[in-house]
């Protein structure tokens, strides 16, 4: 466990899996969590949670795909906390649908929610975190934003976008030299609420375990713990050289 004691960070998406176990870990690593999410219920218990840990938190109900909402959260951190270091991009969306059954809508829902919300993000909170004399910003991609994967067009686009948004955000701050590195994560296969609705509508798929044994080279499913294990990693002084960098944690799924 690394001491971010002192620290900020905002976490969206973090009322469910793997937003929820980011904002669980840095809260018991010590840091200050701004836990933002569309589903307030949801976000009040995992500030509860973070309390448990020892952690200060604060939850903003905040859709990412809003920009005047971003200005709401970022004041709330900065009106709780007085600073912020880490920014988590981690809400998202991932209808499982084929290209021709993916109506125009669907399609800017998902770049509006998963895309547009990390620009938005890391365009307000970059300056925020460079005026608290720096830190990291963690998106969080998907393996589908390495490989093609069928019926994950629009999701597939929305990642794909978040990878290389990160490398040029990553540059952009390297050259600001303002103390601010930008990764991406791509997870595989994270047993979550959000694989369980998949596998549900897939009826053929079993749970994460069962789907795991035949599409995870490992051979199991990744927990959120772990995914919040490398963002906590990420915001730590021993990756104070990693920037620009695409992190696969999928059990060899990209491997090959
Ligand atoms: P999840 O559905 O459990 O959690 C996603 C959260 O995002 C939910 O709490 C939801 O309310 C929130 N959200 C949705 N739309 C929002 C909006 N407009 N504004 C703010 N919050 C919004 O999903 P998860 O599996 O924990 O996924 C988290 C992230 O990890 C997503 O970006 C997802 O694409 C990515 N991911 C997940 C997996 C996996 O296997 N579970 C694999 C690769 C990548």
């Amino acid at each position: 466990m690394y001491d971010l004691n002192g620290k900020t960070a905002l976490i969206t998406g973090a009322a469910s899996g793997i937003g929820r176990a980011i904002g669980l870990k840095l809260a018991a690593a010590g840091a200050n969590v701004v836990l933002t999410d569309v589903n307030e219920a949801g976000l009040k218990e995992s500030a509860g949670l973070a309390r448990d840990k020892g952690g200060k938190a604060i939850v903003v109900v905040h859709d990412v795909s809003d920009e005047a909402q971003w200005l709401v959260a970022l004041d709330a951190a900065q009106e709780a906390f007085g600073n912020l270091h880490f920014l988590v991009n981690n809400a998202g969306i991932s209808p499982w649908v084929d290209l021709f059954s993916t109506s125009l809508e669907t399609f800017q829902r998902v770049m509006a929610i998963n895309a547009q919300g990390a620009f938005l993000g890391m365009k307000h909170a970059i300056p925020r975190i460079a005026a608290s004399s720096g830190g990291s910003v963690v998106n969080i991609s998907s393996m589908a934003g390495l490989v093609g994967l069928p019926n994950l067009v629009a999701y597939g686009a929305s990642k794909g976008a978040v990878r290389m948004m990160t490398k040029a955000v990553a540059l952009e701050c390297a050259q600001l030299r303002n103390n601010v590195r930008v990764n991406s994560i791509h997870p595989g296969l994270v047993d979550t609420p959000a694989f369980a609705r998949l596998a549900e509508q897939l009826q053929t798929m079993g749970g994460a375990d069962e789907a795991a044994k035949t599409l995870v080279p490992i051979g199991e499913a990744c927990q959120p713990e772990q995914v919040a294990s490398l963002v906590e990693f990420l915001c730590s002084p021993g990756a104070r050289h990693i920037t620009g960098a695409e992190l696969a944690i999928d059990g060899g799924m990209t491997a090959g």
